[in-house]
C-alpha cells in the first residue's frame, strides 16, 4: 500500500531567492547567494556566483569554475547524472535535460512524493550533450520559454543548410553567426560538422574558452581558429561565430561585407530579427518548442504542474484543459535570451 505523504507543495516553494527544498534546506538556481544551491545548468541566469556549496553535474561545475574562478562557490559537490544523494531527508538525483553540455532536471523524493524541476530543457537531439531523460512525478516544474503554439522549432538540418546555401551563393562575403558563448556556439559547430562543413571556422575571442572546455570535457568540434589574427581578406567565404551583440557592433567592420546570421529560437519572430539587423534568421534553439513543451507534460504524467520561466499562461491553460492542475509560478531573475 502507497503510503500518501505531504503534498508536494508542503515542501517546495518559491522563496525571495529562488526555488527552495525546506526538508533539505537547498534552493534550486538561487538568484541570490545562499548556503545550499543546487544548480541545473551553466547560463548566468541560472548559475550564478557567490554560493557557500554548490551541487551540480560534473561538467556544470566545470563551467561555473571556468566562468568564476574562486567565485563559482565555497564547496563544490559534483554528482553524476543517476548518482543518488540524501540531503536532510531528501533523495536527490540529477538526470539530463537536454539544454547545454552538463544541464540537468532536478529529481527529488520526498516521503512518497517526487518533484520533477526542468531547468531550461528541449527535446530534440543535439550532438554536444546527452538527451533529456523524462522522468514521472507527482508535480512537474517546467521551463516556458517558448511556451505558444506560434513557436514551433523548424529541424535544426534546414537552418544549417539555409547557412551553407547562403555561402554557396555569396563566396565573396564573411558569414557571421550570432550565438552565445555557452551551448548555441558549440551546438552550431557540431552542426556544421554533421552537415558535412570541414573548413576551419573563426570564433570570437568571447567564445573561445568555453569552445575548448567543450573539446577537453570529451566534445569534438572540429577545426575552430581564434579570429584575432586573420586578415580581413581571408574571411571571404568563411564562416565566423561571435556573441549576438557584437555581430552589429563596431567589432563587425573588420569583416568583409559580412551577411549577418543569428541562431536563436527567437528568430522565429521576423520583427525581433529585423530589430537586430538579422539578414539571414536561423532558428535554433536550445529551448523546448510548443510541441516539446506540452509533449513532456505528457510524458511526465504529474498530477500537479508549475509553469515559470517565460510564456507561462498558454501552457498553464493547456495543462488545465488536458485535467492536470496547473499554476505559474512567478520566479524572478531569469532571463528571456537563450
Ligand atoms: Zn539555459
Ligand atoms: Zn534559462
Amino acid at each position: 500500500m502507497l503510503i500518501a505523504g505531504p503534498r508536494p507543495e508542503t515542501w517546495i516553494r518559491a522563496s525571495s531567492a529562488g526555488l527552495y527544498c525546506e526538508p533539505g534546506d537547498f534552493h534550486i538556481d538561487p538568484q541570490t547567494p545562499v548556503a545550499r544551491a543546487v544548480i541545473t545548468h551553466g547560463h548566468g541566469d541560472h548559475a550564478r556566483p557567490g554560493n557557500e556549496g554548490v551541487l551540480a553535474t560534473p561538467d556544470t561545475l566545470a563551467i561555473m569554475r571556468q566562468r568564476y574562478g574562486e567565485a563559482a562557490g565555497g564547496a563544490l559537490q559534483p554528482l553524476a547524472y543517476g548518482e543518488r544523494v540524501t540531503v536532510g531527508g531528501v533523495a536527490l538525483r540529477l538526470l539530463p535535460a537536454g539544454h547545454v553540455l552538463g544541464s540537468a532536471q532536478v529529481v527529488l523524493d520526498y516521503r512518497g512524493g517526487r518533484v520533477v524541476v526542468s531547468g531550461d530543457y528541449k527535446r530534440r537531439p543535439d550532438p554536444t550533450c546527452a538527451p533529456f531523460e523524462p522522468c514521472n512525478a507527482d508535480l512537474f516544474i517546467t521551463e516556458a520559454t517558448f511556451g505558444l503554439p506560434v513557436f514551433r522549432h523548424p529541424p535544426d538540418r534546414q537552418e544549417i543548410d539555409k547557412l551553407l546555401r547562403s555561402l554557396a551563393l555569396f563566396p565573396d562575403r564573411c558569414h557571421v553567426v550570432g550565438v552565445y558563448a555557452l551551448g548555441k556556439c558549440q551546438r552550431v559547430l557540431a552542426l556544421l560538422r554533421r552537415a558535412g562543413y570541414e573548413k576551419p571556422v573563426y570564433l570570437h575571442g568571447a567564445l573561445i574558452g568555453l569552445t575548448e572546455l567543450y573539446e577537453s570535457l570529451g566534445v569534438s568540434l572540429g577545426p575552430v581558429l581564434p579570429l584575432a589574427d586573420v586578415s580581413r581578406d581571408a574571411l571571404r567565404g568563411r564562416i565566423v561565430l561571435a556573441p549576438p551583440a557584437a555581430t552589429t557592433d563596431r567589432w563587425s567592420r573588420r569583416l568583409p561585407d559580412p551577411v549577418v546570421a543569428m541562431a536563436s529560437g527567437w528568430m522565429r519572430v521576423r520583427q525581433r530579427a529585423k530589430a537586430r539587423g538579422v539578414e539571414l534568421p536561423l532558428v535554433i534553439s536550445d529551448h523546448a518548442d510548443w510541441d516539446e513543451l506540452t509533449a513532456t507534460i505528457e510524458e511526465v504524467a504529474a498530477a500537479e504542474i508549475w509553469v515559470t520561466h517565460g510564456r507561462e499562461e498558454a501552457l498553464v491553460h493547456y495543462a488545465r484543459q488536458k485535467g492536470y492542475r496547473a499554476r505559474a509560478l512567478a520566479l524572478t531573475g531569469f532571463e528571456e535570451d537563450e
